[in-house]
């Protein structure tokens, strides 16, 4: 579950979701209405005051529908604690049961070759932490997502869903795994730096074949040709220096009634891709605003500032964890039956410290994503120049998002700018440009 969430997350900027179907299904409890019109305090007038203009907008959204997104997204801030918590307790049970111990026995007696070993170590692990962690995941993707009318699908599909995330996990952990463990047998001194630099490559690789070998297990990913979507998209493309000859559209409602866009992959496989719930409920102004934000990220370079930065935050990591292991397994490696950092055993020990290490960050890496998104917001607005349809976009996304949060609660929790602050900019934008908007 967080795993293929957590690629996910890594492997694309998603950014402006949204909601249900409405052609599809009846609305979803959560669904915030559809602006099209334009308040009055928002119109191009020479009155016109961005904050006057944001508190219009907001004013929109019904205050039931306000408190039920609150509920949602204030329930991700514990569910974030619960999930960490109950890491920790699988990892503990796992080491202190000498569950780790018995399945590297188990891969032992089925080979010595030292990268099958791994292998088939990890096979054991991940089908043994999926198990143990299936009623938290069935809680937080299934049930709840269900209960805000987020979820679109019934249980069988998604254990179906969840049964393809445990095979891709199973063959690209695998493959990490067998290299990480190979590099800290054979560079006993120096494998925390080459550790950081492989698995940093690794999410390079794996950027590169998502959006064409991972993603379509999941979803049916298409070229989009509707020509009234996608001309004016191309054009603000080629207007942007962007060589995109394509634009993709993903059937996301298969899973989710949310609405998003995104920019995925790495050098050759770099693509835009909307969501069908996107093309369904947004306006064209909207959809030009979204598509403005994503050629943000594209043009911004963010893709690559964000694998830059991951090498960072992947070497700290992995600087930490020489001393952290040593440290631990002095103290417990006897009774947990580990043999030293280069035991495959121990793995339950270095995923519990790596989940301490995120954990700790979540902030700082919130607020780095946080920042990129604003960089897009802004480039997305001049792009675009409909400061209307990001409004509306914002709003559409406040329907699993709390629109209005505090400063702090924005800087620790929200890897995007909060609806308020996305819609202010918007306005702010437009107070500038009363010209430009006043032909539309
Ligand atoms: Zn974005």
């Amino acid at each position: 579950m967080t795993s293929r969430t957590g690629l996910a997350t890594a492997l694309c900027c998603a950014i402006l979701l949204c909601a249900p179907s409405a052609l599809a299904q009846p609305p979803a409890a959560n669904q915030m209405p559809s602006v099209i019109q334009v308040p009055a305090e928002a119109q191009a007038t020479p009155h016109f005051d961005a904050t006057a203009a944001t508190n219009a907008y907001l004013a929109q959204i019904p205050a039931d529908k306000t408190a039920r997104s609150d509920a949602y997204f204030e329930g991700g801030y514990w569910m974030i604690l619960w999930d960490f918590l109950y890491g920790i307790v699988v990892a503990l049970l796992l080491l202190h049961l000498r569950w780790s111990a018995h399945m590297r026995d188990l891969a032992e007696r089925v080979t010595r070759f030292k990268p099958v070993h791994t292998f088939v170590y990890w096979m054991q692990y991940l089908v043994l932490t999926t198990i143990l962690v299936f009623p938290l995941t069935v809680y937080e993707d299934y049930f709840r997502e269900h209960k805000y009318g987020l979820a679109t699908q019934t249980l069988g599909p998604w254990v179906g869903d969840q049964m393809k995330g445990l095979g891709v996990n199973l063959v690209l952990g695998g493959l990490l795994a067998m290299l990480l463990f190979g590099i800290v047998r054979r560079l006993p001194r120096t494998w925390w730096i080459w550790g950081a630099v492989v698995t940093t490559l690794f999410l390079i690789f794996v950027s590169l074949i998502a959006p064409v070998f991972i993603f379509p297990i999941f979803n049916k990913v298409t070229r989009l040709d509707d020509p009234k979507v996608v001309d004016p998209i191309l054009s603000m493309a080629r207007a942007n220096g962007i060589p995109a000859t394509n634009v993709y559209e993903i059937d996301a409602s298969r899973q989710t009634t949310r609405m998003s866009a995104n920019v995925s992959g790495f050098a050759n496989t770099m693509r835009i891709t909307l969501n069908d719930n996107l093309l369904r409920r947004a306006s064209p102004e909207e959809i030009q605003a979204v598509m403005g934000h994503e050629m943000g990220h594209y043009v911004l370079n963010h893709i690559y500032k964000g694998i830059m930065f991951s090498l960072i935050v992947t070497v700290l990591a992995f600087a930490c964890l020489p001393w952290a292991l040593d440290w631990a397994l002095q103290r417990w490696g006897e009774k947990w039956q580990i043999r030293g950092v280069g035991d495959t055993a121990v793995l339950p020990l270095v995923v519990l410290l790596v989940s301490i290490f995120s954990f700790v960050i979540t902030p700082v890496m919130n607020t780095l994503t946080r920042t990129q998104e604003y960089e897009a917001d802004m480039f997305g607005l001049n792009a675009s120049r409909q400061p209307d349809g990001f409004a509306q976009g914002a709003i559409h996304l406040g329907e699993y998002r709390k629109m209005s949060p505090g400063p702090i609660e924005e800087w620790i929790f929200f890897d995007h700018p909060s609806g308020r602050n996305r819609i202010y900019a918007a306005m702010r934008w437009k107070a500038e440009n009363l010209k430009l908007c006043t032909s539309h």
